[in-house]
């Protein structure tokens, strides 16, 4: 049985991938934000690619910030780039 790969756009890149291959990055009503690994926490969610090139992209473009629609300050930012580079590690 075939079925269709959900795609999701990569907030750096803006390329469409794989859900799979994407990370999420949700952010709860309390204005957390954090990377989810599971893909099932709730609230906002914006999908990036596991690389921080891509994360520099997005906080280039603001692609995160227009995915959710707030001002994300540098220190989401760099807790982003940590949890990201340990996925490297
Ligand atoms: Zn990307």
């Amino acid at each position: 049985m075939a079925r269709k790969v959900p795609l999701r756009k990569c907030t750096g890149c803006q390329e469409m991938k794989d859900k799979r291959q994407l990370i999420r990055v949700v952010r709860t009503k309390e204005g957390d934000m954090s990377i989810d690994r599971t893909g099932k926490k709730n609230g906002r969610g914006a999908y990036i690619c596991p690389s921080t090139e891509c994360l520099e992209k997005a906080i280039k473009n603001k692609g995160l910030e227009r995915s959710f629609k707030v001002n994300i300050p540098s220190e989401v930012y760099d807790s982003l780039k940590e949890e990201l580079g340990d996925s490297d590690a």
